[in-house]
């Protein structure tokens, strides 16, 4: 029951100011963040790619407030490709954009978003590595859709992220289940109304597996997000009678959370992808990943007493 509370803290600036200073919070945001830079990151890709790992990269910002904010955030993006370009990783190391940090949600946002968007694919692409669209609240879910329809246009191996809450999602992924297309499955990470997504973590579950039956079966590239052992299980299952190989479709975890499967997975031969953030603005990020999980929630407590 922590979990909607923790979200709803989630949006609150007041909280963000008193948890940001509090002189206990780097350390344990350190566990799920890789930097503060990109500076600080490269070596952490480096390492991550050289232990057979792949690699989705998300420059932390969300909830912009001006355009100054947007291509800002455009621009931390730009100079992520820039320091990429040398790892020679090509889609080893993709990058997970927010739209809403590129302006979604400002006036005439739709349009910015996709400017903004488009400068970052079109720079991925030219050294050789993609973009996949992270999905957020439901409000934004068909402007994210429509953006990534028009970017698919031009760049195929654009990725769309999808959540198993909302009743859409498997309509959604019949849509999205063509050749050539990269879907990131995942449950949903924020607090949605029953109007418009399951509110039983059964239910959730079981969405889920209906959806990924749908991409498994589907011709595009499935992306499983998770790190829920069974559904990891249930996945190399169904991926195996639909019969594609180990590198037909990819298992995706967020840095800090089951390293040990991780490794475990890319030493079984899977494709292992970590979704790897940083930057400055990691609070809302911080706080969903302590919402989904009491032993995160633990986590963060026991060092605010023990330090
Ligand atoms: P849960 O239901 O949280 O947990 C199921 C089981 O997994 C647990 O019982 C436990 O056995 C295991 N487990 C979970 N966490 C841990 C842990 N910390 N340590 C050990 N075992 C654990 N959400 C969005 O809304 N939009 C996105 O774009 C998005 N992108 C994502 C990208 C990736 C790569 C991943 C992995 C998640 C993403 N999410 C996104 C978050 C997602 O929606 C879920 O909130 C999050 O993954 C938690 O759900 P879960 O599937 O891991 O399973």
């Amino acid at each position: 029951m922590l979990g909607p509370v923790i979200l709803a803290a989630s949006r609150s600036d007041t909280l963000r100011r008193a948890v940001s200073a509090a002189p206990v919070t780097k350390p344990v945001v350190n566990r799920f963040i890789a930097g503060e830079s990109v500076e600080e990151t490269a070596p952490v890709i480096r390492s991550m790619a050289d232990n057979g790992l792949e690699i989705t990269l998300d420059v932390l910002g969300e909830d912009i407030t001006d355009r100054a904010e947007a291509l800002a955030a455009r621009d931390s993006y730009l100079r992520l490709v820039e320091a990429l370009a040398p790892l020679e990783l090509g889609e080893r190391a993709e990058m997970s954009v927010k739209l809403s940090s590129f302006g979604q949600a400002l006036p005439g946002g739709h349009d910015l978003a996709l400017e903004n968007v488009t400068a970052v694919v079109e720079a991925a692409a030219a050294i050789g590595t993609t973009v996949t669209l992270d999905a957020e609240d439901h409000t934004t879910i068909d402007s994210m859709l429509a953006i990534h329809g028009e970017l698919r246009a031009r760049f195929p191996r654009t990725g769309a992220v999808v959540q198993s809450y909302l009743f859409r999602t498997e309509d959604d992924c019949r849509a999205l289940a063509a050749a050539g297309s990269r879907v990131r499955l995942v449950k949903g990470a924020y607090k949605e109304p029953a109007s418009v997504a399951h509110q039983d973590k059964g239910e959730v579950d079981r969405a889920y597996i209906r959806s990924l039956r749908i991409l498994m079966e589907g011709g595009g590239y499935p992306m499983v997000g998770t790190h829920d052992p069974r559904i990891v299980a249930i996945a190399q299952d169904l991926a195996r009678r639909a019969g594609r190989k180990l590198d037909e479709y990819e298992f995706q975890m967020l840095y800090g959370i089951r390293e040990a499967e991780q490794l475990r997975l890319a030493a079984e031969g899977h494709r292992m992808r970590v979704y790897l953030a940083y930057g400055t603005d990691w609070y809302g990020y911080f706080m969903r990943r302590l919402a989904e999980r009491p032993a995160n929630l633990a986590f963060f407590l026991r060092s605010l007493v023990t330090r």
